[in-house]
């Protein structure tokens, strides 16, 4: 039978290329019980941002993979996430985190996005996150690109304290909950990245068999 947390053999170390604390704990509870050791910025002196000039967000998780590498000299995974509305035309799309502009926080952009979608009809509230997740080796080479999406539909008003950035407007029809109110345990089951991630280590295991 084969060992569920067996690692693959030729790469044991990985740099997740996020300042985002809530973002680094979702991804460190799926990758540490494989065995990986996981670098994350706070473990070197120098902070940097990598500017996200992409159009997409493979685009833009690209950019950040590649260069986190090279600087760092390690395997590096850049992952860019964000909400999409389609009745909204797609935004807040690979703006998310800076939806409300200079200074957005969570609690701005959640208020615009209420704002905007304030004479919406029940049936017109779906969305969904996407996460895409790219890994590139020290040299800046790419090896795997995934992607996930998790679908949900807008609240018209915060539910909950969990999660980070849109989860207490993101309602899973099947749970009548939002992110914010599920038990992180069942986010890091059903959600945009933890789908992305879960395609991501299938191709690592394979390219390490
Ligand atoms: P990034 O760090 O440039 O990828 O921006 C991601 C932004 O998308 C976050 O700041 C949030 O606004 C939003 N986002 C991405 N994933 C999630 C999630 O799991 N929950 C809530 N908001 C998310």
């Amino acid at each position: 039978m084969q060992d569920p947390i067996s690692i693959p053999t030729r790469i044991k170390k990985l740099y997740l290329g996020t300042n985002n604390r809530k973002k680094i704990i979702e991804l460190v509870n799926l990758l540490e019980p494989r065995g990986f050791e996981i670098k994350v910025p706070a473990d070197f002196l120098d902070m940097f941002d990598v500017d996200e000039t992409g159009t997409t967000f493979l685009e833009n998780a690209r950019l950040k993979a590649i260069f986190q590498a090279r600087h760092r000299g390690l395997w590096a995974i850049g992952e860019d996430s964000g909400l999409c509305v389609p009745a909204l035309g797609g935004r807040p799309g690979i703006y998310s985190a800076r939806f409300s502009g200079p200074g957005a926080n969570d609690q701005s952009n959640n208020e615009l996005l209420l704002k905007e979608m304030a004479s919406l009809p029940s049936d017109k509230r779906q969305a969904y996150y996407v996460s895409t997740i790219v890994l590139a080796d020290p040299e800046g080479q790419i090896h795997i690109e995934t992607q996930g999406e998790c679908w949900g539909r807008i609240l018209l008003e915060q539910r909950g304290v969990g999660g980070f950035g849109y989860d207490p407007l993101f309602e899973i029809a099947e749970y009548h909950q939002t992110f914010a109110e599920m038990g992180l345990g069942v986010k890091r089951a059903i959600s945009h990245r933890a789908r992305a991630l879960r395609a991501f280590l299938n191709r690592l295991d394979e390219m390490n068999a």
